[in-house]
């Protein structure tokens, strides 16, 4: 029997609203046998999103459940919310030979590094912080007071941007979008 090529892992971070969502769908539309690791969350589905499609939403009692039982490959808490990676999904697919894309926090590559450290890093920047904060802003789905939040833990994201192997500056959606296809690509010829 042929041994079956062993798939490799994406991982694709970003201070959030630097549109690492919006990269990695339109990368999923265009590159249809990747897999995409659907994160578990403790924290509320936005408007539009769908459970199972964008997040696992999950409560905090089965997030911590899960951490006991080691049911994820990495996990971290975010803007005061738990998220984390089935450590089952990925196994199986990187098994099955699936290159699979993960859209985690710094966090959380950390941890991945560790255990699976061929892993390929990519870093999402805005153009600027006035930048992030329109977009944001422009996106509409965060109170105030978590705006804020988030914007500050932007900063100590992007102080950690040393630590991805590809940096992306998300000015125009468009060639950001060609840039990521093309990172990845560059790995599976
Ligand atoms: P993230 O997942 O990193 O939090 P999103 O993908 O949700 O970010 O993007 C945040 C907002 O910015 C969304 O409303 C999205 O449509 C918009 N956006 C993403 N990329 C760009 C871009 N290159 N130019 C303008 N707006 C963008
Ligand atoms: P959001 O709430 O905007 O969807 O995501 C907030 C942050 O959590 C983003 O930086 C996102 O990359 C990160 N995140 C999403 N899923 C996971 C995950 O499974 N693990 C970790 N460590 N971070 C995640």
């Amino acid at each position: 029997m042929m041994a079956v090529r062993r798939g490799r892992l994406f991982i694709i971070s970003a201070p959030s609203g630097a549109g690492k969502t919006t990269l990695c769908r339109a990368t999923l539309k265009r590159l249809k046998d990747m897999l995409y690791s659907v994160s578990y969350t403790t924290r509320s589905p936005r408007k539009g999103e769908q459970d199972g499609v964008d997040y696992h939403f999950i409560s905090k009692e089965g997030f911590r459940a899960g951490i006991k039982t080691g049911r994820w490959s990495e996990w971290a808490e975010v803007h005061g919310n738990y998220y984390g990676t089935s450590a089952e999904f990925i196994e199986k697919g990187l098994s099955s030979g699936r290159d699979t894309l993960l859209d985690i926090d710094v966090q959380g590559t950390i941890q991945i590094l560790k255990r699976h450290p061929d892993s390929v890093t990519i870093f999402v920047l805005p153009p600027s912080m006035d930048t992030l904060r329109q977009r944001l802003e422009m996106r509409g789905t965060e109170s105030e007071t978590v705006l804020k939040r988030r914007l500050e833990n932007a900063k100590k994201e992007m102080a950690q941007q040393n630590l991805y192997r590809h940096l992306i500056v998300n000015d125009q959606l468009s060639s950001a979008i060609e840039e990521l296809i093309s990172i990845i690509q560059g790995y599976r010829l």
